[in-house]
């Protein structure tokens, strides 16, 4: 598929003492309601961790040897369209530098999707409705957990070679309600395709859900979890670590679905993520992935207008 890059990493700090402020840049396949952003900060004291803030909430940040740290945050799906702030704060308590990088979300038309189906889809049968709502609480606790240490490394890769459709963020209207966002990445793959762990992580839930099947959880440290669903087989168990490109099961059409796909979930600090926007941007290394400025290039320009 053709990746959209709209790369307007700008490298503006507003120290608000004299002590030295750290190099700061923003990337992001698109700055839109269900992207990733990669803020990579180079810090004149390589030993402390910088903290970074974006959204309302703190993202993890990890060492690029030897003197940068970089943060994924994630870009929610209702993230409204505005100016935001993402805060670097470095340097020990006691000479501490805030320093304010502003970051321009804009639109992003999700298409809405008009669906009849069985109405089994639409209106759970109510014996089943504790069993969903156990789940959602089970999967909300999981995507909610800040595991300090990132077990992800490199880059991420799909877990199938199949091209995705469209559907992340769409909105289905199934006979004529409208229903949540779809929160994840739909691959067009064959039943029995092998679903390969995207990075490291741990196992933290295998099951059969109601909606989304045979299910793998796969936590990547630091706020990263991935879902996978509608498995006709699963090769992993929970509490088991895996590495990239590890075999964690076989597509299927287990759950409430209409045929076989790979359907693949990714929260980032809680927020709802394209998964094809991790495997473009996110990197542990100097680099980042997407269309990267040379790194001998000219100086960013300021962002006197944002
Ligand atoms: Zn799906």
């Amino acid at each position: 598929m053709r990746l959209t890059v709209l790369l307007t990493a700008v490298a503006v700090t507003v120290a608000t003492t004299g002590a030295a402020t750290p190099i700061v840049r923003v990337d992001a396949r698109a700055f839109q309601p269900g992207e990733v952003m990669s803020v990579t900060i180079d810090s004149a004291d390589p030993a402390e961790a910088p903290r970074v803030t974006a959204f309302g909430r703190h993202a993890p940040v990890f060492n690029v040897p030897p003197t940068t740290w970089r943060a994924l945050v994630g870009i929610d799906l209702d993230v409204k369209p505005g100016a935001y702030d993402v805060t670097i704060e470095t340097g020990p308590a006691e000479k501490r530098v805030r320093s304010v990088h502003p970051v321009t979300i804009i639109r992003k038309v999700f298409q809405t999707r008009r669906l009849t189906v069985a109405e089994a889809y639409v209106n759970p049968p109510p014996e089943v409705q504790a069993r969903i709502e156990a789940e959602a609480a089970r999967l909300a606790e999981l995507f909610g957990a800040e595991s300090a240490s990132r077990l992800w490394t490199g880059a991420f890769v799909r877990p199938v070679p199949d091209p995705a459709n469209s559907a992340f963020g769409s909105r289905s209207i199934l006979n004529g309600q409208p229903r949540s966002p779809h929160g994840g990445t739909d691959f067009l793959s064959e039943a029995g395709t092998p679903v390969h762990a995207p990075n490291g992580g741990r196992v933290v839930l295998v099951g059969d859900l109601y909606y989304t099947g045979n299910t793998v959880v796969i936590d990547h440290g630091q706020g990263l979890v991935s879902l996978f669903a509608h498995l006709s087989a699963v090769n992993v168990q929970e509490g088991q670590d895996v590495t990239t490109g590890a075999l964690i099961g076989l597509v299927g059409a287990t759950g409430r679905v209409t045929g076989p796909h790979l359907h693949w979930t990714v929260r980032l600090g809680n927020a709802r993520v394209d998964p094809l926007s991790l495997v473009a941007i996110a990197r542990d290394g100097p680099t980042i992935g997407v269309a990267t400025r040379p790194p001998q290039g000219p100086r960013p320009r300021a962002a006197a207008t944002q």
